[in-house]
């Protein structure tokens, strides 16, 4: 199928776009498909995170009444959008589901197993993964050319990147068919091939490692660190405060991918923000990392 023929994505409630995965990103996703007009089923484990999805859902709909961006009952009419659910059945007429779930390679490769089985064959799977291999969850299913990454980011209702990554099978028309979609969820779309890291970790988490390699020899604190990036390169935010804001944890993960992945040593997690992670200093969610969260504790 080229690019011509492939069906637009569009609005129906009768054939809901599935969101998998309620978390941080999946909450998101959830909110700017419903924004946009689309109906959505999200779906996760359990009804007790689902609960906390509705909440948070509601809570950034409210803020955004708040800030003028929508009316009330364009917020209203977005959240009726959202069927909050663990059962992915209701999807099986669906044109995508986009698979927002914890980042590990065999959790996603039973979602996306179960995912070909359900939706009809000339549906679009598409990842949030932010390192696994676009082409590897491809080669699960009997579509991959119909799978492709679809990296938003955090908080997805206010960042307007999405990364889209083609697969080594990812088919031209599976391409633009999400493209355009980007575009019509008021994002701005930027095509990369499927590499560890893609782009934006591939360039980020060095960025953030050296940072942390700064602090552990002593050569400056984190504060004079992220000043010195806020100052004299005009970013909104240091490279430490922003590794707080993501999860230590997360960085150490996604440089290992990296690492494992280019088999590059210049990728080596530091050993200071290795040992942060052991002892539970996971940055602004659990408190403390570079920086303290009273808040948060
Ligand atoms: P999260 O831990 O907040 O949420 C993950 C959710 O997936 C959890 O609610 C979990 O219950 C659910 N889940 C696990 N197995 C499932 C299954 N089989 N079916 C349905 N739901 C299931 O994680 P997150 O930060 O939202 O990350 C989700 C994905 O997005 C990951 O692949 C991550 O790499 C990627 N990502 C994260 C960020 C970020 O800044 N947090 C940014 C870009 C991409």
């Amino acid at each position: 199928m080229d690019a011509a023929h492939q069906p637009a994505i569009n609005p129906s409630p009768a054939h809901p776009i599935g969101v998998l995965g309620s978390g941080t990103m999946g909450s998101g996703i959830a909110h700017v498909f419903a924004r946009s007009g689309f109906s959505v089923l999200l779906c996760d484990l359990a009804e007790a995170q689902l609960d906390r999805a509705r909440q948070s859902i509601t809570a950034n709909l409210a803020r955004e009444v708040k800030k003028a961006k929508l009316t009330e009952a364009e917020a209203a009419a977005a959240l009726a959008r959202i069927t909050f659910s663990t059962d992915r059945s209701p999807l099986q007429a669906s044109p995508l589901a986009v698979e927002a779930a914890t980042e590990r390679f065999e959790l996603k490769r039973e979602i996306f197993a179960a995912l070909d089985d359900l939706l009809p064959a000339e549906a679009i799977l598409a990842t949030n993964t932010s390192s696994i291999s676009i082409t590897r969850l491809a080669a699960v299913t009997r579509r991959p050319d119909r799978v492709i990454g679809m990296h938003f980011f955090n908080p997805v209702p206010v960042m307007a990147l999405v990364e889209i990554i083609r697969g080594l099978q990812t088919s031209a028309s599976t391409f633009a068919a999400i493209e355009q979609l980007s575009r019509a969820l008021g994002k701005q779309p930027i095509a990369v091939n499927d590499a560890p890291g893609f782009v934006s970790n591939r360039v980020l988490m060095p960025l953030i490692n050296e940072a942390a390699y700064a602090v552990m020899e002593g050569v400056a604190t984190a504060e004079a660190v992220d000043q010195v990036f806020q100052l004299g390169m005009a970013h909104p935010m240091g490279p430490l405060t922003l590794a707080d804001f993501i999860g230590l944890d997360v960085c150490v993960d996604i440089l290992r991918v990296l690492h494992e992945g280019h088999g590059d040593p210049k990728f080596r997690p530091c050993p200071l923000m290795v040992r942060m992670v052991q002892a539970g200093w996971l940055g602004r969610k659990s408190g403390r990392g570079f920086y303290e969260y009273p808040a948060q504790k």
